[in-house]
């Protein structure tokens, strides 16, 4: 399945400079991020309901757009068609969503302003514009995107692409309106992600020759699809129980389940591309005009058969970490997404950074610090504290234990963590105990993984393996 979204790539738009007033401040008690929402559809359309307001261009052709504000809010209510009427309810202050929104733009310290577009595409774009477009039902539709760029002083603006025909489609996921929702969230994310998104600065690099990325597809770097990952779990965080669902479905199969293109960087990796596999030819018409000569397969790939360093390079991995990180630890799902979303303070700036295993380490110290408290204290004495050797464990576990100590350990250190964590020395000690414990559950067909993740869980509860950050 093509994931929800596209992380799209784009300079500051000429028309950014426009969008200065309409502040609405989101959280008090937070840094102010300022939201904005535009409407956007066929000129026609907002040059006769909108006359002689500032109309927004360069956005695709034949279209405009107008920021939604007080005072045109009633004529936005009346114009719009309903996705994008009820996407704009939803944003507002004290919905489900919005609050979401609110904890997610926090994530690097509310310095991303953003701007969402509602885009009426009903009548399809001729052409893409500042937009990701997909063919639905004939027409090109606008495809949730977002980009964030820098703005003035310490701040960025992020842009939000949202259209009616792909809020449709995407609706018919498991969740419905709730996968939607979703969506919009994994787009919010990806604008706290700041600076260089690859280390290949060219995400078709990255995803390889269709230029498309795939929740299981293995691709040429880890970061990328780290972020990727990120967003997809906010989204099926949201969106409950379908996404948590829809997580474990993905993670008990043990068919053919990754995919790597042949136009791909890891085709060029024979432990990878190599491993054992089905194989399957795809038509040239997938790719770009001018790479339509010779052959394009798809091989496909059991996770058992993924020699395990390389599933860092797949977003379902990450996705996998986080919900199963912020359903298990502390049995408090509160707590562990404060966790996470801490961690992530310590990735957002600096695209080196985004590495699982260096997540990690900021996971394991937050941990330890939380265990040193007296929030930390009483949830241990309710037997509900996890033990910061936990996410050492879980990401064992999502790669079958493929990776040798000391392939793990170089993938953590190369990283140069500023500070470890107790755990870093700690979990090898318990590693071949979890091992032995959770392996069973692996074996089989359905993957058990969600209960060997449970068995993970509950041996790091255990008091003998709570450490402390010494105060
Ligand atoms: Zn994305």
């Amino acid at each position: 399945m093509r994931t929800t979204s596209t992380w799209q790539s784009s300079a500051r738009p000429a028309w950014a400079g426009l969008l200065a007033a309409g502040l609405l401040l989101a959280g008090q008690a937070w840094a102010a991020v300022t939201m904005q929402f535009v409407f956007v559809a066929p000129s026609a359309t907002i040059e006769a309901a909108f006359p002689g307001a500032t109309h927004f261009e360069g956005l695709a052709t034949g279209y405009k757009g107008v920021e939604i504000t007080a005072a045109n809010r009633a004529t936005f209510r009346a114009q719009a068609p309903a996705n994008m009427l009820r996407t704009y309810d939803v944003l507002q202050s004290g919905q489900a969503l919005r609050r979401r929104v609110d904890q997610v733009t926090q994530i690097n310290g509310g310095k991303t302003d953003e701007i969402y577009l509602l885009v009426d595409d009903r009548t399809g774009l001729t052409n893409n514009g500042i937009f990701s477009t997909s063919s639905i039902g004939g027409k090109t539709a606008v495809w949730p995107a977002a980009s964030v760029a820098p703005a003035t002083g310490d701040r960025y603006r992020g842009v939000i692409r949202l259209g009616e025909l792909a809020s449709g489609q995407i609706q018919g996921r498991p969740g419905g309106w709730l996968a939607w929702e979703g969506t919009i969230l994994h787009e919010t994310f990806h604008t706290q992600f700041v600076g260089e998104k690859t280390k290949w600065g060219s995400i078709s690099i990255v995803y390889g020759g269709d230029g498309d990325h795939y929740v299981s597809e293995l691709m040429a770097e880890q970061e990328l699809p780290l972020e990727e990952g990120l967003g997809t779990f906010f989204g099926q965080m949201h969106n409950t129980p379908a996404g948590w669902e829809d997580l474990n479905r993905f993670w008990s199969r043990n068919d053919v389940r990754y995919l790597i293109e042949s136009r791909s960087f890891l085709a060029g990796t024979a432990e990878m591309w190599n491993a054992p596999h089905t194989e399957e030819r795809r038509s040239l018409s997938e790719l770009p005009p001018e790479q339509r000569t010779g052959s394009y397969v798809w091989r496909r790939y059991r996770w058992w058969d993924v020699p395990g360093w390389y599933l860092l390079f797949s977003e379902s991995t990450s996705t996998g970490f986080h919900m199963y990180f912020w359903r298990q630890v502390n049995d408090n799902q509160d707590e562990a997404l404060a966790m996470i979303n801490t961690a992530l303070g310590g990735l957002w700036q600096e695209r080196r950074k985004r590495y699982l295993t260096n997540e990690i380490n900021r996971l394991a110290l937050e941990m330890e610090r939380f265990a040193g408290t007296a929030e930390g204290r009483a949830a241990q004495s309710a037997g509900r504290l996890t033990s910061s050797m936990f996410p050492f464990a879980l990401l064992d576990i999502l790669t079958h234990y493929g990776m040798t100590e000391q392939q793990y350990r170089q993938d953590y250190d190369r990283n140069y963590p500023d500070r470890q964590p107790r755990a870093y020395a700690e979990y090898w000690n318990h590693r071949q105990a979890v091992r032995s414990l959770v392996e069973p559950m692996l074996r089989g067909s359905p993957i058990r993984m969600r209960d060997a993740v449970v068995a993970a869980a509950q041996y790091f509860q255990r008091p003998n393996t709570i450490l402390a950050a010494t105060p």
